[in-house]
């Protein structure tokens, strides 16, 4: 339908504890710690971005099983990806290139929107993957980045803006 049309599907991927789910109740406006307890939910909400309407449907499923089948499902339903790693945490960095690699390769013919997203800024003396560090992988893996804190609510408007950017963007070009 329609409406079906211009929702946009939007997944986390990311380690465990970088702040997905962190990431993605913000975005759903879900502060309460009984729902936080959940494995995986998936989020809808409308927002305004550059005077225009997005409907986004936020998925924060991967973790929600270890089945390849969600996770091949995963790598191919999202009209745009959100890759967390945690700033303190460098072997989360490290799998955010493998996540980058493993979607490259999934979805090769595609160019599909791809945030690569440093959680935890925040966390300023555990941290340890430079803001430069981050902004050169995003550079080699050809994608967006952003450091947030979802503990601070620090750039995370702008995270769910920024994807609804670049999804518009390729759909503008085409
Ligand atoms: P997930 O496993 O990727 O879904 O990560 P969670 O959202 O469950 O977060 C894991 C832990 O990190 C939780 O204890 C969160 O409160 C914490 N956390 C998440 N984001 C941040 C952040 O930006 N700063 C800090 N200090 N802690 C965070
Ligand atoms: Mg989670």
């Amino acid at each position: 339908s329609d409406s079906e049309d211009h929702v946009l599907k939007v997944i986390l991927l990311g380690e465990h504890g970088v702040g997905k789910s962190s990431l993605a109740r913000i975005f759903g406006g879900i502060e309460d710690s009984h729902e936080a307890e959940e494995a995986g939910n998936t989020y809808d909400r409308s927002i305004i971005v550059d005077g225009e309407e997005a409907c986004l449907l936020v998925f924060d499923i991967w973790e929600q099983d270890d089945s390849h089948w969600l996770h091949n499902q995963c790598m191919k339903m999202g009209d745009a990806y959100i890759i967390v790693y945690s700033v303190t945490d460098k072997a989360s960095f490290e799998k955010a290139s493998e996540l980058r690699i493993q979607l490259r390769r999934e979805r090769q013919t595609e160019d599909i929107p791809i945030i690569l997203v440093g959680n935890k800024s925040d966390l300023v003396r555990s941290r340890e993957v430079s803001i430069e560090e981050g902004r050169a992988c995003a550079v080699v893996f050809d994608c967006k980045f952003i450091e947030t804190s979802a503990a601070l609510h620090h750039n995370v408007k702008d995270l769910f803006e920024g994807i609804v950017r670049q999804i518009r963007l390729r759909k503008d070009s085409k």
